[in-house]
């Protein structure tokens, strides 16, 4: 492998003068809040966490609340974000802190990395943001930059993710590069790691590319090949498999019966719409319009039906059955996948 190059000092020079500076997770080194923005920030944009981060800290002002917390009222707050299993992660992991390390993040990336949801890049990410340690980053926009600066032509692979860690430890900001910038190692790495995500989401996107403003054009192997659009190489198209779902809407008196999901599944252990039918109820279902929801490696196809219940059959569910009849009141205390919010939302509002 070539030598570490001036990419570091680059980017840090560039976050400084135009990356962000004040985010809501940005300007602490408290590591819960680091950790919980860098696991919704995972395939979400930052506009929506925004939100979502500062009620789940009005919430769980520290790691120890959020682990006492119990796990329907975390999935109802993240209800909306999406990738569920991030919260029953999130959750496992707050439990693990609270419970294995007095309730203080780990500081090592190794020791980061055995917690439930924390990855190789994250754990990078948190021990930089919250210690100041040395260690790369590698997440999808980390991976588009240096695969377009040093032309990484490959398609996505195993033995490419190795290379592009090869590539990302290489590159490293360090201590030579701290005394060329006259600046600490500890905030010239936040610095760097801050300025790798800041250029992946800003110029080096991934449609609307704007080399011309960008640190490293001059260098840029993508740029020079005339490989920009192409790089990062995309996985060759998998045909998304089509799930179908039929959701059994039991409404009594204005409230809508919901039940708590499997564990394991599509939305574990969230609140939806039964998809089996009760055996008892004597109104005619009555169809609404079918929906499609696409989840990672599934399209849902949705068809919903309405059922009118007595007051009797109404009793009948909540002596037989898992479950809660929900109002407009009170339906924000349960976790709901976005499809059967929208159901929720639409039959509230008729
Ligand atoms: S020159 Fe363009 S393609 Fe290369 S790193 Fe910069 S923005 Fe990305």
């Amino acid at each position: 492998m070539p030598k570490k190059s001036n990419f570091a000092a680059h980017i840090v020079q560039w976050q400084r003068q135009f990356g962000r500076h004040d985010l809501p997770w940005q300007n602490t080194t408290d590591a819960y809040k680091i950790w919980l923005s860098e696991i919704m920030l995972q395939q979400t944009q930052v506009a929506t966490v925004k939100t979502y981060y500062a009620n789940f800290l009005q919430h769980f002002p520290d790691v120890n609340a959020l682990a006492a917390a119990p796990l329907d009222q975390v999935l109802a707050l993240w209800a909306g974000l999406g990738y569920y299993s991030r919260a029953r992660n999130l959750h496992h992991c707050a439990q693990t802190v609270a419970s294995q390390w007095q309730g203080r993040f780990p500081e090592r990336p190794e020791q980061l990395i055995t917690l439930k949801g924390i990855g190789a890049s994250t754990a990078a990410a948190i021990a930089v943001f919250a210690y100041g340690a040395s260690a790369a980053i590698l997440d999808g926009n980390v991976k588009r930059v240096l695969s377009r600066r040093f032309g990484v032509d490959a398609a996505p692979s195993a033995a490419n993710d190795k290379w592009l860690w090869g590539i990302a430890q290489r590159e490293l900001f360090n201590a030579a590069d701290a005394k060329a910038l006259d600046m600490n190692l500890a905030a010239g790495l936040k610095s760097y790691t801050q300025g790798l995500m800041d250029l992946g989401a800003s110029l080096c996107s991934r449609s609307k590319t704007l080399c011309h403003a960008c640190p490293l054009q001059n260098e840029c192997a993508a740029l020079a090949r005339g490989l920009v659009a192409d790089l990062p190489r995309k996985k060759a198209k998998t045909i998304v498999p089509i799930v179908h779902l039929t959701f059994f809407i039991y409404r009594h008196n204005g409230r809508l019966w919901l039940e708590p999901r499997p564990a394991a599944g599509i939305w574990a252990q969230m609140y939806a719409f039964p998809e089996n039918a009760a055996h008892m109820h004597a109104a005619q279902p009555k169809a609404l319009p079918a929906m499609s929801h696409k989840l990672t490696h599934r399209l849902l196809k949705i068809e919903p039906w309405l059922i009118d219940v007595s007051s009797e059959e109404a009793l009948t569910f909540s002596k037989n059955r898992a479950g809660v009849w929900i109002a407009s009141e009170n339906q924000a205390d349960f976790g709901t996948p976005k499809p059967v919010q929208d159901l929720i939302n639409h039959l509230f509002s008729i």
